[in-house]
């Protein structure tokens, strides 16, 4: 008998995931005048209906309710958004474009001129940042936390600046990882998938792409479930099919489809750990940019941000107990917190697994899809020299917590006194040998586990970022990128799939004529 599908469609390119990679691709081919579709696992979620609170917004737009973590002794979570825009809905907007050492490393290990030449990428920038808004955040909305941070670097001669974002409307209302209330945020939700809708692209969601089949070595249909109903999805691509799906689930539905050689591997990722601090006066960390300013100091390995987050979950970050405690939450208010983003060189692997352990740590059941295969089992553990960077990131922004005028500071590190009051305890959290146990690390820029190279033995996907082994089967996403950047990823992601896409939408358009 045979079974019926939910949803049929075809057209000439299938993306899969609607994030950074997806809605780019999406926007230059259909805008290319290409028939799209686009498939996403998460809703659509209007910025109206997304939950204002931390917790309601954790739950309702990323992965496994910001549960999905590293397997080991240490569990990492991973954050990662679930939802139209992917993790661009839920992230601050920090915009940086790839360091040129980066973009010269990967033409010189992996050759990839093709695919980072320095031409194409500035053409591709250039369109984003006018397309998405992209400005420096305005003095007058960054806030306390922000002005704390600039008052640190300055006290201690570090070069600062405030940050970058697709967001030149901003109001400072703070509340980015909810989707921000004014759309002023530019995330893919709000501008590259509406754009790829008017320019014809359809978009089905609540589908859960599984693989992909392949007919005489290319690729020819996207095969998936609709999450509610379960029902069958089948989309068939006369163009190409192009993996979109992050660089955790990329590399399962690659797997699924039969490629297996370095798939998964190579993961990495650029973690941050977080310091807050208290001060005398009140700080307002809830008025403000979410993430407006920043101390880059890649010579080092790091990059501190100013990071405002809802009360509730700073109030988690306060130590003491009893009246201790109490007299602290009573002073919320005048905390400032800022993370330590560090480039770690440390590879791990995604592979299927069941569930993610942060589930299991919880005594939870997982909550979605619990099929075999459905979530990535992910394995990666810092060096010790990776560890060294973090500790060095924390002891200076302790240091700067001081130097703006901070009583108490909380560096989150076992083994240290939980709360610092002098700048010279920062002397003993410098000497402090750090075990990865030691630290609550934190990670949502990931990358490696479909790299790109023109090496077939080395790689996974090519300089076109077609699969070495299917034709027609494309990855555009950070799944991609063969090393760690040490920035804020998105501009790049972008960057590279316009210019990829553009070159794909150009052959399309040579084979249509
Ligand atoms: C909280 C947070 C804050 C961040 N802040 C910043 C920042 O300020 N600046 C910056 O540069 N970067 C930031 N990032 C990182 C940045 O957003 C990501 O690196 C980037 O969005 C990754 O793009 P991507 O296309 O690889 O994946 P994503 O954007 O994650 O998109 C993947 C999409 O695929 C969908 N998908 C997955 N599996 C399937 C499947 N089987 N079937 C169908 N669909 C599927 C997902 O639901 C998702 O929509 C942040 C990330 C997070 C989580
Ligand atoms: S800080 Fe607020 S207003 Fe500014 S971009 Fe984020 S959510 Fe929007």
């Amino acid at each position: 008998m045979k079974v019926r599908c939910a949803i049929e469609d075809s057209a000439d390119f299938v993306i899969v995931g609607t994030g950074a990679g997806g809605a780019t691709a999406a926007r230059v081919l259909a805008g290319a005048g290409h028939e799209v579709v686009m498939v996403e696992e998460g809703d659509f979620l209007k910025t109206s209906q997304r939950p204002r609170d931390a917790a309601g917004a954790m739950m309702t737009s990323l992965r496994d309710g910001g549960f999905q973590a590293t397997v080991g002794h240490a569990p990492m979570p991973l954050l990662q958004g679930k939802c139209v825009g992917g993790s661009t809905a839920v992230n601050s907007g920090i915009v940086w474009r790839m360091p040129d050492s980066v973009r010269r490393e990967w033409i010189a290990r992996f050759g990839l001129e093709e695919l980072v030449g320095e031409a194409q990428l500035e053409s591709a920038y250039e369109m984003i940042e006018r397309e998405l808004e992209v400005a420096e955040t305005q003095e007058t909305i960054r806030g306390g936390n922000s002005d704390l941070m600039e008052a640190g670097a300055r006290a201690l001669g570090l070069e600062s600046k405030p940050t970058v974002r697709n967001a030149r409307r901003c109001a400072g209302r703070g509340e980015c990882m909810q989707g921000c209330p004014g759309e002023a945020r530019q995330s893919m939700d709000v501008s590259y998938v509406p754009m790829a809708l008017a320019h014809g692209a359809r978009l089905h969601t609540g589908v859960r792409v599984q693989r992909v089949e392949v007919r005489r070595g290319s690729a020819s249909t996207v095969v998936g479930q609709h999450r509610k109903g379960g029902g069958r999805v089948r989309i068939h691509a006369r163009g190409g099919v192009i993996i979109c799906a992050g660089a955790l689930h990329t590399p399962l539905i690659l797997r699924r489809t039969g490629l297996k050689r370095l798939v998964g591997d190579r993961f990495q990722a650029h973690p941050g750990a977080a310091v807050v601090g208290r001060f005398p006066h009140p700080v307002r960390m809830a008025f403000g940019a979410t993430q407006g300013y920043e101390v880059p100091l890649p010579a080092r390995g790091f990059k501190l941000e100013s990071l405002s987050l809802p009360p509730g979950l700073i109030a988690a970050r306060i130590p003491g107990a009893g009246s201790e405690w109490s007299e602290r939450i009573g002073a919320l208010d005048h905390f400032a917190q800022w993370a330590v983003m560090c480039r770690m060189r440390a590879h791990g692997t995604v592979r299927p697994g069941f569930r993610a352990l942060g589930f299991r740590a919880l005594g939870f059941r997982a909550l979605g899809f619990r099929a075999l295969g459905a979530s990535p089992r992910v394995r990666y553990a810092p060096s010790a020299s990776d560890l060294g960077i973090v500790r060095d990131g924390i002891t200076l922004a302790c240091r700067m917590m001081f130097a703006a005028g901070a009583t108490e500071v909380y560096p989150g590190v076992a083994g240290v006194p939980e709360v610092l009051t002098d700048p010279r305890d920062c002397d003993r959290l410098e000497r402090h040998p750090i075990g990865q146990r030691d630290l609550h690390l934190l990670a949502s820029h990931l990358f490696g586990t479909a790299c790109a190279g023109s090496e077939p033995s080395r790689s996974v996907v090519s300089p076109s970022l077609e699969t070495h082994a299917v034709r027609g089967l494309y990855v555009m996403d950070a799944s991609v990128f063969p090393t760690n950047l040490g920035t804020n990823p998105q501009h790049s992601i972008m960057a590279v799939v316009f210019a990829a896409a553009q070159r794909l939408a150009a052959r399309g358009n040579r084979r249509a004529a």
